[in-house]
């Protein structure tokens, strides 16, 4: 690692654009493409929006962000909440899965992840909580 950062904010909505403008300040000390931070401000937005939507529904509670700097023009990026958890990783990330049909989701925010970053892993437990780790 050659750097790293890590904060904490509480899951309100108007946090989303500052979760994904502070990725890419620090990212910029990489030497990534337009297009490569585009797609690491889609998918830090996807993650976050899902720990406020999904993982804190109607409640508030903590998220917590790391990013790291790695060898080799690498960047990871850890999105976690301490919030209801997914009982089925596999079945949620699967595209168009949605638990939020009625609010107009559509069920494709890990695939936007999965596509847009070069690793994606997902570790949840129900009544725990969800953390995302992304590569690119
Ligand atoms: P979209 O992202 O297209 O608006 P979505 O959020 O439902 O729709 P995904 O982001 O792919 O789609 O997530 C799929 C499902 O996984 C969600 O509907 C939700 O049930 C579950 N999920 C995702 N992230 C979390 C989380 N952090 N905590 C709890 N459940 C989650
Ligand atoms: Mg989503």
């Amino acid at each position: 690692t050659i750097n790293e950062m890590k904060c904490t904010f509480p899951s309100l909505s108007v946090n989303e654009a500052y979760a994904r403008t502070a990725v890419t300040a620090f990212a910029a000390q990489l030497d990534l493409t337009i297009e490569e931070i585009a797609d690491i401000r889609t998918a830090v937005s996807e993650a976050v929006t899902n720990a406020i939507v999904h993982g804190y529904r109607g409640t508030v509670g903590t998220i917590e962000l790391c990013v790291k700097l790695l060898e080799g023009n690498e960047v990871y990026i850890r999105i976690k909440d301490s919030g209801c958890g997914i009982p089925d990783v596999a079945q949620a990330m699967e595209p168009l899965y949605t638990t939020a049909a009625a609010e107009e989701r559509a069920g494709l925010g890990f695939a936007v992840m999965e596509s847009f970053m070069d690793k994606l892993s997902v570790k949840s437990k129900v009544g725990r909580g969800t953390t995302v780790v992304m590569r690119k």
